[in-house]
């Protein structure tokens, strides 16, 4: 692991983390990520959003120097590794809890490392960003019931709600040790198209789709609401004095 500095990271320094990262879940995602690199598909910028452009085959990465940078190419390589046109209703709506999964599971590898501090932040950066309260996502959430699936784009923020609470208490039971290793790589592997019966059971909650209407039972969404308030709060309890002193020195 690259000696990088919590507010300082370039380009070089976000790539060797995130190939890091990925070589550490599964060669097969390190050899997919080194490719990536080979290949020249992945271009920095500041004046990019980040975002991966299946047209072009490359992901563009907003370049603030940060580790923000590493998160948001280790969110946006995971698009690319899965990338499939004509994408069916399930790998529609779980396309953003892939990604948003590998951005918290790089927070915990990058736990383990010097970094720690700073990763922190940027999880709680991730979890809290543009949500001021779960009662916001959950009213959000609640509309992929009722939503009808026409072949078109599936809401991207109810895409990315989806994702970010799925994520969130699929993280949370990973490290309380009621998901096993190999439930998780089933999950990392295989959730765009694993019967829903066998997410159900790993995850312990009732989730099925009927005529491409996702339902959560209420129970499960309880148990969703549960894992993001505590995840949340154990969070927040923690001083972010270091957050002001990282954005200004950026
Ligand atoms: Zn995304």
């Amino acid at each position: 692991m690259a000696k990088v500095h919590a507010c300082y990271l370039n380009k070089s320094g976000s790539i060797e983390i995130v190939s890091n990262y990925f070589q550490s879940e599964s060669t097969s995602y390190g050899f997919k990520f080194s490719e990536m690199v080979r290949q020249r598909q992945i271009d920095f910028n500041p004046r990019y959003y980040s975002h991966f452009d299946h047209t072009r085959q490359k992901v563009f990465i907003q370049y603030t120097r940060t580790l923000d940078d590493a998160f948001a190419l280790t969110h946006e390589s995971k698009h690319f590794m899965n990338y499939l046109p004509n994408k069916s209703f399930q790998e529609e709506i779980f396309s953003e809890t892939s990604s948003i999964l590998s951005e918290l599971r790089l927070g915990e590898y990058l736990k383990q490392t010097s970094l720690k501090r700073a990763t922190e932040l940027q999880i709680k950066n991730i979890l809290y960003d543009n949500y001021n309260s779960f009662e916001e996502i959950k009213r959000n959430l609640k509309c992929v019931r009722i939503k009808d699936y026409d072949h078109k784009e599936v809401n991207s923020r109810i895409k990315y709600l989806i994702g970010l609470l799925l994520s969130i208490y699929i993280n949370r039971h990973i490290k309380l040790g009621n998901i096993t290793t190999s439930g998780y790589e089933k999950i990392r592997d295989h959730l765009e198209n694993m019967p829903l019966s066998q997410l159900a059971h790993i995850l312990d909650i009732d989730i099925n789709l009927d005529n491409n209407i996702l339902n959560i039972s209420e129970g499960g969404l309880l148990k969703l609401e549960d894992s993001y308030k505590l995840e949340m709060s154990s969070l927040f309890r923690k001083e972010d004095k270091c957050y002001e002193k990282c954005r200004n020195c950026g």
